[in-house]
């Protein structure tokens, strides 16, 4: 099984890194060729605009748009979730995604004066302490439609009851990056949830 990450921008070195260590194929992602022979699909945090501009001047978008609504497991953390999305609040008018879960996400949620911060987050179906989520200029999810499951919450402050991790069948989206703390928990579940969907995919 092949993991890909989508490698237009943002920490795509970092989930390469944390892919592997979960004993994954891991490479990186940036033709419509390498789309097609992926088994699951990272999109890494960074820009969503950004990675908006580029995944269509590269010819990604579609080719990526039809793979997910196939069946092709992804995982997005941050500007990723964004990508994810089905609708998008406070965006660029212009942007797009790739859609997916049935979500709405904020952009820059969490205010721009709190540009990052970490804080604990217990996912549903992780054993073991909380996660040290690191949240950067982060999105989160403004409301889910039945049928995605929130895996996670912020537990206190001003933010407190935010969801910040949702599954969708093969689809996972995180509003923090876990490829930055060597906690490779998230990846690990992403890589058994795309060996789950790669067999369900192969009939
Ligand atoms: N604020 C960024 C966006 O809108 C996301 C930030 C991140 O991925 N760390 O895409």
């Amino acid at each position: 099984m092949i993991v890909g990450v989508l490698a237009v921008q943002g920490d795509v070195r970092e989930h390469l890194r944390a892919l592997d260590a979960c004993g994954a194929r891991a490479r990186p992602v940036r033709r419509a060729d390498e789309v097609e022979a992926v088994d699951a699909l990272v999109v890494p945090g960074g820009e969503s605009t950004t990675i908006s501009k580029l995944v269509e001047e590269f010819g990604l978008l579609e080719p990526i748009r039809k793979r997910i609504a196939a069946g092709l497991p992804a995982y997005g953390s941050c500007a990723g979730m964004i990508m994810l999305a089905a609708t998008v609040l406070d965006g660029r008018p212009d942007q797009q995604g790739f859609g997916g879960i049935a979500m709405t996400v904020r952009r820059n949620a969490f205010g721009r004066q709190v540009d990052s911060f970490e804080a604990p987050v217990a996912l549903d179906g992780l054993d073991g302490p909380p996660l040290t989520a690191v949240f950067i200029r982060a999105p989160w999810v403004e409301s889910v439609d039945p049928g995605v499951e929130v895996l996670g919450r912020v537990a206190d402050g001003p933010a407190a009851g935010r969801i910040v991790a949702v599954r969708q069948g093969n689809l996972l989206a995180t509003s923090f990056h876990p490829e930055l703390t060597g906690d490779l928990r998230v990846h690990r579940l992403f890589v058994e949830m795309a060996r789950a969907g790669s067999k369900t995919m192969e009939g």
